[in-house]
């Protein structure tokens, strides 16, 4: 086992780095939050007080920050200090373009990098059980590949650098839309007169049935059933949905159900439901959201 630089320990990094200290690396974390480095230490990483001081010497690097202007300038610094060697890998969810970009600057500096998003939320991301959507090069892939296989139930290799972001953004944009006609359907079932546990059983047994269904509305276990806290929130399935929007642009793509998605998060978000759960949108089109 080696040393894994880590940085951005947030709800998702904080669980995807202690689960490298759980396979047995010496884990360095950096984070702009000092109480993030503590709870990693915590649970047995070691702390740093800079992007310099995280990557030095380190075998791997990972991001795991929120934007594509975060990771553009983390990797400015980690581009500057990384060992020859090491393997760059950004978890973050970014648009194409930026992931294109920061490839093409660590490969000009001789680094392997992989931009690899991850499909599953917090409880995947400390369970151990993310999706991971990789770009870059097969010899990048092959050098990420045992990394991210020990934060995740799986790790697919989508093409060349940009790839995973393609794949994470296609996959989150038809999230977006399954999400919305799921509560499309539940909301009309009601006005006529079934209850939602009649609806469920049987259009989860239907053609109807998909993700959204099955695993969100209205099953026990359901961001819905607990006022739709935690989860994923509305905030981010519009940060993706923008991703998706730009990306479909520039590629010339048509998106009509996406461009209507985006709308009605954006909506959602003006209205104050950015920090719910985005299966909370049911709220907005059955007419019983308040802020
Ligand atoms: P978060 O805001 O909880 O964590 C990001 C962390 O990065 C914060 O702790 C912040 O202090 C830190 N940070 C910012 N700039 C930094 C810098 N220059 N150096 C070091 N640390 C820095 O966000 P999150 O929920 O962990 O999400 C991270 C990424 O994962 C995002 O791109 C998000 O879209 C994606 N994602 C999130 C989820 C989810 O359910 N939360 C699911 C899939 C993908």
């Amino acid at each position: 086992m080696g040393t894994v630089a880590f940085l951005g320990l947030g709800n998702m990094g904080s669980g995807m780095a202690a689960n490298l200290v759980k396979a047995g690396h010496t884990v360095r974390g950096y984070d702009l939050n000092a109480a993030a480095i503590s709870a990693l230490v915590g649970q047995g990483g070691q702390a740093a007080d800079s992007v310099e001081s995280a990557v030095a010497g380190a075998d791997a690097v990972v991001t795991m920050l929120p934007a594509a202007g975060h990771v553009r300038g983390a990797y400015r610094d980690i581009l500057a200090s990384a060992k020859a060697g090491a393997i760059l890998m950004d978890c973050s969810t970014i648009d194409v373009q930026s992931a294109r970009d920061v490839v093409a600057a660590a490969a000009e500096k001789g680094f392997a990098m992989v931009d690899a998003p991850v499909s599953g939320g917090v409880a995947a991301a400390s369970g151990g059980t993310l999706t991971f959507m990789v770009g870059g090069t097969p010899e990048a892939f092959s050098a990420a590949q045992p990394y991210l296989a020990q934060m995740g139930k799986a790790v697919i290799h989508a093409g060349a650098a940009g790839a995973g972001q393609a794949a994470k953004i296609c996959n989150n944009m038809l999230l977006a839309i399954c999400m919305i006609g799921t509560c499309e359907a539940f909301a009309l079932a009601r006005k006529l007169g079934l209850d939602d546990q009649t609806f469920f059983d049987i259009s989860s047994k239907a053609s109807g049935q998909s993700w959204s269904m099955t695993s969100y509305c209205p099953v026990p276990t359901a961001p819905s059933n607990r006022g739709y806290e935690g989860g994923f929130a509305s905030a981010l399935m519009l940060k993706d949905l923008r991703l998706a929007m730009t990306a479909a642009k520039g590629a010339g793509a048509a998106t009509p159900l996406g461009a209507e998605a985006e709308q009605l998060y954006t909506l959602f978000e003006g209205l104050g439901g950015g920090g719910k759960d985005f299966s909370a949108i049911l709220k907005l089109l059955d007419g019983s959201w308040s802020r």
